[in-house]
C-alpha cells in the first residue's frame, strides 16, 4: 500500500492520544454492550473495557462481589444487577426496558468474554430480537489464548467448553465428537475443565477419541504461575493421574488425522470380525458399538460381505 504525505507514521499513531480515526468511541453508546474482564491478570482490562464499565448507566454482572472488587480497583462506582444463570429470563424484560429507554448498560462475567461458558446469550438474543443496539469490547478469554499457545494447528478449531461431568454423559457426548470427526470434521477440540476432574476427564479423551492424539493442557493462564503442558492424550492423563492440577485449566486436543473411508473402515474393521469366527450379527453389534454407526447399517453390509 503506498503511504500517503499525510500519513502519520505508525509509532505516532499508537502514541496518539484519543482514539484513531475512524474509531469507534471509547465509551459505549447507548445499548447493551459486552465488556471482557481478565481471567486473571488484571492488567488486561483494557482502557476501553474501563471507560465502557465507567460510563455505564447499568453493570450486569454474575457476581457482584467479583466485579465490585475490580470496579473499585479503578475506582469506579456504578450500579450492578445481578445477571447469572438462574434469573437470566427474569432479567431480560427489565433489562430491554433500561435499554429501550436509552441507558446505557455493560455486561461483564466474572472473569473473560461474556457468553463463552458464561451468562448472556439469552439477553442478547432478546436484544436483538427488539433491535436494541448491541455491541462488545473484546479481550481476555481463555479458550482462544490456549488454543494460541497449545502449538497445535489453530484452525479450524471447535470450542466444546464443559463436557458433562457425570462419566456416562461424558463419553456419550466424546462419542459425538468422534463421530463427527469419522463423517470428516479435522478441527482442534478445545475445553474447559474442573482442576479436579481433569486427571479423569483426560483419560476419557484417550478411550473416545485415541490415546495418541496430540494435546495441551493450559493452566493458570496469564497468572504467576502459567503453564502450558503438551503431550498425547495418554502423556497428559498419566501426568495428570499422578500430579493433581491446580488453578483453572483449559484442554485443547489436535486434529484427528485423515482416516481411510468410512465405508474402507467399516469393511476392514467387519472382515477382522468375521475371519475371527465371529457370527454375522455379532461382527454387526462389535463393528457397530466400535465405529458408532447404525447398527442396522452395519448389519447389512456384513450380510453382504457374509455372503461374498
Ligand atoms: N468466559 C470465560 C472466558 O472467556 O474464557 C470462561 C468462563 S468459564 C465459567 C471458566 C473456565 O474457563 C475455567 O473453568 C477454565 O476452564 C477456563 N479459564 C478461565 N480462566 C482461565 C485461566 N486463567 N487459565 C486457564 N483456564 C481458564
Amino acid at each position: 500500500m503506498t503511504e500517503r504525505a499525510s500519513d502519520p507514521p505508525d509509532e505516532l499513531v499508537a502514541g496518539r492520544l484519543g482514539p484513531p480515526p475512524g474509531a469507534a468511541p471509547s465509551g459505549n453508546a447507548t445499548g447493551l454492550t459486552l465488556v471482557a474482564t481478565p481471567i486473571g491478570n488484571l492488567g488486561d482490562l483494557s482502557p476501553r473495557a474501563l471507560t465502557a464499565l465507567r460510563e455505564a448507566d447499568a453493570v450486569l454482572c454474575e457476581d457482584s462481589r467479583v466485579t465490585g472488587a475490580m470496579l473499585s480497583r479503578h475506582g469506579v462506582s456504578v450500579t450492578l444487577i445481578p445477571l447469572h444463570e438462574h434469573n437470566e429470563d427474569a432479567q431480560i424484560p427489565r433489562v430491554l426496558a433500561r435499554l429501550a429507554a436509552g441507558e446505557r448498560v455493560a455486561l461483564v462475567s466474572d472473569a473473560g468474554t461474556p457468553l463463552v461458558s458464561d451468562p448472556g446469550y439469552r439477553l442478547v438474543r432478546a436484544a436483538i430480537a427488539a433491535g436494541l443496539k448491541v455491541t462488545a469490547v473484546p479481550g481476555p478469554n481463555a479458550a482462544v489464548m490456549a488454543l494460541t499457545l497449545s502449538g497445535l494447528p489453530p484452525h479450524p478449531f471447535l470450542f466444546h467448553g464443559f463436557l458433562p461431568a457425570k462419566a456416562a454423559a461424558r463419553a456419550a457426548e466424546i462419542g459425538r465428537l468422534r463421530a463427527a470427526e469419522r463423517a470428516g470434521l479435522r478441527a482442534a477440540l478445545i475445553f474447559y475443565e474442573a482442576p479436579h476432574r481433569l486427571a479423569e476427564m483426560l483419560a476419557a479423551l484417550a478411550e473416545g477419541l485415541g490415546a495418541d492424539r496430540p494435546a495441551a493442557v493450559a493452566r493458570e493462564l496469564t497468572k504467576r504461575f502459567e503453564e502450558v503442558r503438551r503431550g498425547s492424550l495418554a502423556e497428559l492423563a498419566g501426568w495428570y493421574g499422578r500430579e493433581a492440577a491446580r488453578g483453572e485449566v483449559v484442554v485443547v486436543v489436535g486434529p484427528a488425522a485423515e482416516e481411510a473411508a468410512p465405508e474402507e473402515e467399516l469393511e476392514a474393521r467387519l472382515r477382522a470380525a468375521l475371519e475371527a469366527g465371529m457370527s454375522v450379527r455379532d461382527a454387526a453389534a462389535t463393528v457397530a458399538e466400535a465405529t458408532g454407526l447404525p447398527r442396522k447399517q452395519v448389519y447389512a453390509r456384513a450380510l453382504e460381505m457374509g455372503k461374498g
